[in-house]
């Protein structure tokens, strides 16, 4: 493009036809990546650039979720990249994970947010608790996007504080019996199967494994979202639901099993945002230089440069706790803490980058011209899914201080 196209009558260009991202890599961190790390990169970047966002502002703008893309993603290898590859996952280290996160998140949250749930959300909890037979039936399935999945913690009345949960189920024979409902599940409305948490007879907190066309089990849609459009969301709804006995997950019981789902899928978004961030600023810097007001490129202002250093400025640093937060977790020493706060920072990053680079494009940051306000809107959903900022903001103080102050 033309400086000449972003003067006067010039705006018509879309930036989401030219999509030429390179991430900036300010620190050389590269160094720090293995070759296998870095061509896994290379390929979900031009995955992205391929598949994803060609396309993704007509898909978010009609509020549609791209079904086709499930098969992709299981052929190029984002669903259970760190599930061992004879369960069909990728045999991968932390760092890979992260990377293919950051590709598909620079491409758009709701893409990620499906990748994420699959792989962190569902084939997670299958793998770490399932028995013999449960991983052998749905993980290879899943990895290859035959069959897509949700997980189901979060109820009406009970988000941040998912112990009170009331969805339950009673011990009926050869067969449990579910009652209550989800709300706020991502790819709930396509999903063959939910990973569903519940309560048993005592209150202790179980993961069943819910199938599609169980008799009383429904999955209305949520519409009317302005974040994470291309991601379908909605609720699962157990009305006298039979759940054989052998869909219990037998290996982990209590609150704390669902938890660590999170924990994977929590480090998955710290990743992620920070590739939304990327896009961002590679977009700003690009639109910065070319835009001409005043008889000069906008970018030598000092204003519009304080802009762009302080966003390379935040993902530097992110880019930084990430790589050393995901040796951690490849060394199984990453604790929950470590991971809130690598979440609750880069989610919080990304949105001030997305609003400072939105400034940046003037009037054209507002249109589907530019990712810009789809990575804003987006990031309003992942700064409150998977604990919101303030929640990961107690988990540090109770960690800091040895005081929850969360009730
Ligand atoms: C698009 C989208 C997709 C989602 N996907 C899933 C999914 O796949 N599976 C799933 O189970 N859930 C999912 N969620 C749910 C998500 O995890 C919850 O929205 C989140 O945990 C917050 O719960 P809530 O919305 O009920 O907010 P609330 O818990 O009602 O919180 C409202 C506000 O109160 C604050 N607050 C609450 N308690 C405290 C406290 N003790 N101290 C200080 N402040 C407090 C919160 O920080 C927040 O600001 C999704 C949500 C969205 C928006």
């Amino acid at each position: 493009m033309s400086s000449n196209t972003l003067q006067g009558g010039g705006y018509g260009t879309k930036s989401t036809t030219r999509d030429n991202f390179e991430s900036p890599d300010f620190y050389q961190l590269d160094d720090l990546l293995n070759e296998e790390q870095k061509l896994i990169r290379s390929s979900m970047r031009d995955f992205v650039k391929l598949e994803i966002t060609p396309f993704i502002e007509d898909w978010c703008q009609k509020a549609e979720f791209p079904e086709a893309m499930v098969k992709k993603f299981g052929e190029i290898g984002a669903f259970g990249p760190t599930i061992p590859l004879k369960y069909g996952g990728g045999g991968l280290d932390y760092i890979s994970y992260g990377l293919i996160m950051q590709e598909i998140e620079r491409g758009d949250s709701g893409m990620r947010s499906t990748a994420s749930v699959q792989g962190s959300l569902v084939m997670y909890p299958i793998y770490a608790f399932g028995s013999e037979a449960q991983k052998q039936k749905y993980l290879p399935k899943l990895a290859s996007g035959e069959i897509l999945g949700c997980f189901g913690l979060t109820e009406p009345d009970h988000g941040s504080n998912p112990a009170g949960m009331t969805t339950h189920f009673a011990d009926s024979g050869d067969h449990f019996l579910l009652n209550g409902s989800k709300m706020w599940i991502s790819n709930a409305p396509k999903a063959d199967i939910a990973v569903v948490w519940a309560k048993d007879e005592h209150g202790r907190v179980h993961g069943l494994i819910v199938e599609r066309g169980m008799e009383g089990f429904t999955t209305p849609e949520t519409h009317g979202k302005w974040s994470l459009r291309a991601s379908c969301t909605g609720e699962l709804v157990f009305n006298n639901v039979r759940v054989p006995k052998e869909n219990l997950l037998p290996g982990k019981d209590g609150l704390g099993a669902p938890l660590m789902c999170l924990d994977s899928a929590r480090y998955g978004i710290a990743w992620g945002s920070i590739g939304a961030a990327m896009d961002c600023y590679h977009s700003a810097r690009q639109y910065a230089l070319e835009r001409i007001q005043f008889d000069k490129p906008i970018a030598s202002f000092q204003l519009v440069q304080k802009k762009l250093a302080e966003m390379l400025t935040e993902i530097t640093k992110a880019q930084l706790l990430n790589l050393r937060l995901g040796r951690l977790m490849d060394q199984h020493k990453a604790t929950t803490a470590q991971i809130s706060l690598a979440k609750r920072n880069n989610v919080a990053v990304a949105l001030e980058i997305a609003r400072e680079a939105r400034q940046i494009h003037g009037g054209m940051g507002i249109t589907g011209d530019y990712s810009i306000m789809r990575h804003m809107m987006n990031l309003e959903s992942v700064i409150t899914y998977e604990g919101t900022h303030d929640i990961h903001l107690l988990i540090l103080g109770h960690e800091i201080t040895g005081i929850p102050a969360f009730s």
